[in-house]
């Protein structure tokens, strides 16, 4: 049995998107470096990234090689990147620097997998241990997700895309992103059957 999958979103038609993708337009690009794991992940946020911000897309791999296309456009076209990765203890955060312009050619780097592949896909590219990193602590969400009351677990790769671009872009309205995040869990969780959607939001609660 196939599902119905919807042609622009690709997210199964029963809980297709289409209608909460607004255009986010950043100076900044975002580079989603999505774990292959995750390519065909129903509950991926990711890949929203791309229909709504002009200047994402997702570059599928877990090794350096696999990468090497990426680092050398990042030379050939004279990007700036940072890599937005969880905040470890005592780590400090990424501080724009105060009076430096804005770089316009900016490029935040994500990793997009379960914690345990993120790491490893860290380890397996050591030419992301040199990049100046943001990091995003999820024990501290912003007060857009405090008004929302979300849980305060992980980000998804999602708000952690839009958590770093509301850092780096303070006049940029990240909220559609936030927005079609939310659609995506609640309609996910609409499309589950009752029993389904008991167990899940169990599993979720305890993780
Ligand atoms: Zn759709």
């Amino acid at each position: 049995m196939s599902r119905k999958v919807c042609q622009h979103c690709h997210f199964p038609s029963n809980v297709c998107l289409c209608d909460v993708l607004k255009p986010v337009t950043s100076r900044s690009a975002v580079w989603v470096l999505q774990h292959p794991s995750e390519t065909d992940h129903g509950k991926n946020s990711a890949r929203l990234l791309p229909l709504m911000l002009d200047k994402a897309q997702i570059v599928v791999g877990e090794t350096s090689a696999d990468f090497a296309g990426l680092q050398a456009q990042i030379q050939a076209q004279g990007l700036a990147p940072v890599l937005v990765y969880p905040a470890e203890a005592g780590e400090a955060v990424f501080t724009p620097a105060a009076n430096a312009p804005e770089p316009e050619n900016r490029l935040l780097i994500l990793l997009d997998g379960t914690w345990r592949k993120a790491l490893k896909m860290y380890h397996l590219n050591p030419w992301l241990h040199t990049l100046p990193k943001l990091a995003l602590s999820p024990e501290k969400p912003s007060a857009y997700r405090i008004r929302k009351a979300h849980r305060a677990d992980s980000l998804s790769t999602l708000e952690a895309a839009a958590e770093a671009l509301m850092l780096l872009e303070p006049q940029l309205d990240v909220s559609a992103l936030f927005e079609a995040f939310d659609a995506m869990v609640s309609r996910r969780l609409a499309a589950m059957p009752e029993a389904v959607r008991q167990r899940y939001l169990r599993d979720e609660s305890n993780s």
